[in-house]
């Protein structure tokens, strides 16, 4: 099996952090770079039976310039052709106005979204519950992980729902 994968989300919601724990400290430097239109590869992580491709999908965001506009269309063509997306969201801050403006782009699209809640080594273990039905309230996501892409944890089970959709 093999598939692309677009992890979009705010700024800091750890998506640099994500990558580099699941494919290595390279692409750190990659994921760096300033947006442009072009859609890079971010990494791709090469397992016994399944090949993930990470796509970076800059301007999926609030347009702040004229370029703006153009880099959302690129961005929302992006997300049609990948075969699935990850929208990671920050635990501790949960559902923004950034958040609500990306969930809008998500309209135009068919792809499988997962919705992964990254930080929560930052919140206490029973209000993770709470938060997972707010979210299922938002978006018919496919998955909502909780996940701590720095400590590691559910990563792996991450990993595997990802295979069920390549
Ligand atoms: P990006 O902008 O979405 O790529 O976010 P980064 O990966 O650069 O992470 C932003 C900050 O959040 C960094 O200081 C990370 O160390 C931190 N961070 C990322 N993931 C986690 C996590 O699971 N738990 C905690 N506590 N911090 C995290
Ligand atoms: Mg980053």
């Amino acid at each position: 099996k093999s598939g692309f994968i677009s992890i979009i989300g705010r700024p800091n919601v750890g998506k640099s952090t994500f990558l580099n724990r699941v494919i290595g400290q390279k692409i750190a430097i990659m994921s760096d770079k300033p947006q442009t239109t072009r859609n890079k590869i971010q990494g791709v992580l090469t397992l016994e039976d399944t090949q993930m491709v990470f796509i970076d999908t800059p301007g999926i965001h609030k347009p702040k310039h004229k370029l703006g506009d153009f880099m959302m269309k690129v961005a929302q063509n992006t997300l049609k052709e990948v075969d699935l997306i990850l929208f990671m969201v920050n635990a501790e801050e949960g559902f923004g106005r950034g958040e609500e403006f990306i969930l809008e782009k998500f309209e135009t699209v068919n792809t499988p979204i997962f919705l992964v809640i990254n930080k929560i080594d930052q919140i206490h273990p029973d209000e993770l519950l709470p938060l997972i039905e707010s979210y299922k309230e938002k978006y018919p996501f496919k998955e909502i992980v909780p996940i701590s892409a720095l400590e590691g944890n559910n990563v792996e089970r991450l990993l595997e729902q990802i295979k069920v959709y390549l």
